[in-house]
């Protein structure tokens, strides 16, 4: 079945609400809208089940907008001896770049060497990586001289440079990717609702059998019922988890070190090319990139343990001198801080051994876990955006062992297109802009104020198309995940803000919370004091 170019489905509000109100049993119901439990969905609803799936804000609010960008095998994965976890990366790198070429494509790196033995050391590595990609290799390995170093990174710091090894990843548009996997799961059958939380279990003796949801524009509550309940909250599954143990009378322990990354996004003019950077090592063994991406630079990131769960985590001002700084040493115009155009921070839900309580986050799991409770209750989290569909693959398998679905072969996922999906030829370095809609762009075109540009990439049209086919509430939902106009430019995001809150105001009939949006605007543009 292929659906990518297909009229677009109307995501109204009401009648979202309505059938959520329905009562029936669903074969599944997923609790999280982020990469991990989109992915789910659109696993099982393809394979034929019966599937809700409620996010408590937006799709993607989570994590899976914050991520650096990068659909990749784990070149780190590979320097620590973890064949497996990048065999399977590079697997599904290219099966995501076939299946959504509009929002996720190849990206050239380039590792610039400064010491005599880094080339030969990383050009290595890197050959073994294209070794394990084999056919699904985007592009080989090449060493690189110091002019063509240069050549392909034109503002690195020259000095002391010997070469470089340039080598290939992929990169996608994360909050986009994330809104095409909900309207193919949809396409396929599945309810999805954003703005609508999880706020308890419902258990039956001591089985799981659904869960009590909260509609968050109108504070209705409903009665979800399922034969499985699957929990991809990403870094907050433990407060589900510990409500489990409750219930039954089994106390779960928490599961998730939350790991803070930040990123900086400053103008293309601190480096004007199509190639990424990578240094493997900073001056403290840390990794940083600076990633063009649509139309700008992000620089990052950081790996700070957290405690708490915030829904919009604050940057730490020695994370922000951290990417500064070690920018300032392999670009010949250091960026400061007046250069910087957002400043954005993701949780990662990195998964521990039950027993371990230590600060710790770089040596932990990177690899997803699946637990099955006694009560039944499925959680899935860690991992990363790139093996999204191998998770959902394995969560559904655990579902299967543990009976709480009936076994269904795969409907395999692997050819599956996502909505939109067809190359429209324009790198994901460049702006903003149609192009990010695939098949799609002539559906924009087709809307009401298509030629009024609002600005940053951003028409009158692609707002009205998000309030109608998108399921955007929100001036954030439009200028942070549909646009990314917040990621990329705050300021801008802040200007553009009333004519987008006016628009969705016409289209849904409700505010749509411009206050709290320029709020949150502020809050991208602003650099922590220093302690
Ligand atoms: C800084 C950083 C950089 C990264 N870079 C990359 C990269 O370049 N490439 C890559 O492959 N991976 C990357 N990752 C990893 C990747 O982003 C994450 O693994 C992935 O996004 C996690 O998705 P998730 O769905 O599990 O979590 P989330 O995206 O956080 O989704 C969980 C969702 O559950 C919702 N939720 C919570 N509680 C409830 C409730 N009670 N009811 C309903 N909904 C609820 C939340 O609102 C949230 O939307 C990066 C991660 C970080 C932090």
């Amino acid at each position: 079945m292929t659906f990518e170019s297909a009229e677009p489905l109307f995501t109204s509000r009401k009648a979202l609400v309505d059938r959520l109100a329905e009562p029936r049993v669903y074969d599944l119901a997923v609790i999280g809208g982020g990469a991990t439990g989109l992915g789910v969905a659109l696993d099982a609803a393809a394979r034929g089940f019966s599937v809700v799936l409620v996010e408590s804000h937006d799709f993607a609010k989570g994590t899976s907008s914050r991520a650096t960008k990068l659909v990749h095998g784990g070149v780190r994965y590979l320097a620590q001896g973890n064949i497996s976890l990048v065999r399977e990366a590079l697997h599904e790198r290219s099966t995501l770049l076939a299946n959504a070429p509009h929002l996720a494509q190849p990206l050239p790196f380039v590792m610039p060497s400064y010491k005599f033995w880094e080339s030969p050391f990383y050009g290595v590595g890197l050959k073994i990586y294209d070794a394990l990609a084999g056919k699904e290799g985007l592009g080989n390995t090449e060493f690189l001289n110091r002019a063509e170093t240069l050549a392909h990174l034109p503002t690195l710091q020259p000095h002391g440079l010997r070469g470089g090894v340039k080598y290939w990843d992929g990169q996608f548009d994360d909050a986009r990717l994330a809104l095409a996997l909900a309207r193919t799961a949809a396409r396929h059958g599945a309810l999805l609702v954003n703005y609508c939380a999880a706020t308890r279990l419902i258990h039956e003796g001591d089985k799981v059998v659904g869960l009590g949801v909260e509609d968050r524009e109108t504070g209705h509550s409903h009665e979800l019922h399922a034969g499985c309940v699957v929990n991809a909250t990403g870094v907050w599954v433990d407060r589900l988890r510990l409500q489990d143990g409750q219930a039954i009378g089994r106390e779960a322990k928490p599961i998730v070190a939350p790991s803070q990354g930040v990123h900086i996004v400053v103008d293309r003019e601190f480096l004007p090319t199509d190639h990424a950077l990578l240094i493997p090592k900073t001056a403290d063994g840390r990794v940083l990139f600076a990633v063009p991406w649509l139309g700008k630079i992000i620089l990052g990131t950081t790996d700070t343990p957290r405690r708490d769960l915030a829904r919009e985590p604050l940057p730490f001002r020695e994370e922000v001198d951290f990417i500064l700084r070690e920018s300032a040493r392999y670009l010949r115009r250091a960026p400061g801080l007046a250069d910087v155009k957002s400043i954005w921070v993701g949780l990662r839900p990195l998964v521990k051994p039950v027993d371990d309580d230590t600060d710790r986050t770089k040596s932990l799991s990177r690899e997803h876990t699946v637990l099955v409770s006694k009560s039944g209750l499925v959680t899935v989290t860690g991992g990363k955006w790139t093996t999204y569909r191998a998770m959902a693959s394995d969560v559904l398998e655990k579902c299967f062992e543990a009976d709480l679905l009936p076994m269904r072969t795969k409907m395999s996922t692997d050819q599956l297109r996502l909505v939109g999906a067809q190359s429209m030829g324009v790198p994901l370095s460049s702006p903003p802009g149609l192009h990010l809609y695939g098949c799609e762009a002539k559906m924009v075109q087709a809307m009401p104020g298509a030629g009024n540009q609002l600005g940053g990439g951003l028409s009158e049209a692609m707002v009205r198309f998000a309030a109608r086919h998108e399921y955007a509430r929100t001036v954030e939902d439009v200028l942070a995940r549909r646009s990314r106009l917040l990621f990329l430019d705050a300021a801008l995001a802040q200007i553009l803000a009333p004519a987008v809150a006016n628009l969705l105001q016409q289209e849904n009939g409700i505010g749509a919370q411009l206050e709290l949006f320029l709020k949150l605007c502020e809050q991208y543009l602003t650099v922590p004091a220093a302690a």
